[in-house]
């Protein structure tokens, strides 16, 4: 059975946390004084809403999770920091990696002076469940995964990802890029796996990079103590209205998202046509990581072109790739015009 007391910080435990204004008195009142916010309207002269209720409550209802199973970030960047400070001591407990993977888990990590072990990811990129296993110790606080994987666009082998959450430590899966994909969430079994956390934004398929929302789903127990150290304001009024909009008439959203998820396969099989393209790597999500025979050189051809994609070539693992994400139709096409020249 999984123990928290032993995964969460001594000082997190025994924090007790900051209380707004907005938080000491939850009825409804005529008059607020209780803020020092200057009270002639303009829209966003009243703090926003702590709690998030609203919001909350919408994400609740579509993921059917609990609400007090759910935290919101500033964007899931900011949920994986506060999941870094609640369980690991600087100094001395360490993280797992999956490289090549999402490079902000190390940065967050070296943030807080956090060992980071890397447990590469297999030849075609599948988790290696043996590779995490064997890194793993008493103060192996947190697994990193991302599925679908940033920058290989694959999702994670389910068998291998349940294999790492029989371990004692928590298990968090990033699912940036899940609603690209048929696959269920791991959501779904929190349930079952007490030391599970899942994140999501709506910063890629909801097309709202630009207000940063994220959330992170959990027991409630752990959600209990990523909301103690989570600023009280950590999103904005008109973040927290605009994703309320969002969530209230989602139906362009999911046309959106079909159109891209369609334009992947002509993408796919435009990219193998061209003659510097020497791999693919399959995806579910709205990227490709692209093997070229020189990825810098092809890099630096399409920036001068005009079109700017993500340099790996140097990343172990990813060596000569690109990662290009699913434009507009016709900023793919203008890509394989551009890609075609170097043929020439
Ligand atoms: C884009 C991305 C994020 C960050 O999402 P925000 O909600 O915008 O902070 C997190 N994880 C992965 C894997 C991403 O690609």
């Amino acid at each position: 059975m999984i123990d928290l007391n032993t995964l969460v910080r001594l000082n997190i435990q025994k924090l007790n946390p900051y209380k707004s204004a907005r938080e000491q008195y939850l009825g409804q009142a005529n008059i607020y004084l209780d803020a020092n916010e200057n009270p002639y309207k303009n829209g966003v002269n009243r703090y926003p809403d702590p709690q998030q209720k609203e919001l909350k409550t919408l994400i609740s209802k579509r993921n059917d999770i609990p609400v007090n199973q759910i935290v919101l970030g500033n964007g899931s960047d900011e949920l994986l920091d506060l999941i870094m400070r609640v369980f690991c001591n600087p100094l001395i407990d360490n993280i797992i990696i999956t490289p090549p993977t999402f490079g902000m888990y190390k940065v967050l990590a070296n943030t807080h002076n956090v060992e980071v072990r890397e447990a590469p990811l297999s030849a075609n990129y599948n988790l290696d469940a043996g590779a995490v296993l064997e890194l793993v110790d008493d103060n192996t606080k947190l697994i990193f995964l991302c599925s679908p994987n940033n920058p290989t666009g694959n999702l994670l082998n389910r068998e291998a990802i349940k294999k790492l959450l029989c371990l004692h430590c928590i298990v968090v899966i990033d699912e940036a890029y899940i609603d690209f994909t048929e696959q269920e969430s791991w959501s779904k079994l929190l349930s079952q796996y007490p030391n599970l956390i899942v994140t999501q934004t709506l910063s890629k398929a909801w097309a709202h990079a630009g207000i940063r929302v994220g959330m992170s789903f959990s027991s409630s127990e752990i959600a209990l103590q990523i909301d103690k150290i989570r600023l009280p304001y950590n999103v904005n009024s008109l973040s927290q209205q605009k994703a309320i909009d969002l969530l209230m008439s989602p139906l362009q959203f999911h046309k959106d998202i079909k159109a891209i998820i369609d334009e992947r396969s002509t993408l796919l099989d435009a990219l193998n046509t061209i003659r510097v393209v020497q791999n693919v790597n399959p995806s579910t999500a709205n990227f490709f990581l692209v093997q070229f025979n020189n990825g810098n050189k092809v890099y630096q051809f399409l920036a001068s072109e005009g079109i700017i994609t993500r340099d790996f070539s140097r990343a172990v693992g990813c060596e000569n790739s690109l990662r290009i994400a699913i434009g507009t139709p016709a900023e793919n096409r203008a890509l394989i015009q551009s890609l075609k020249k170097i043929e020439q």
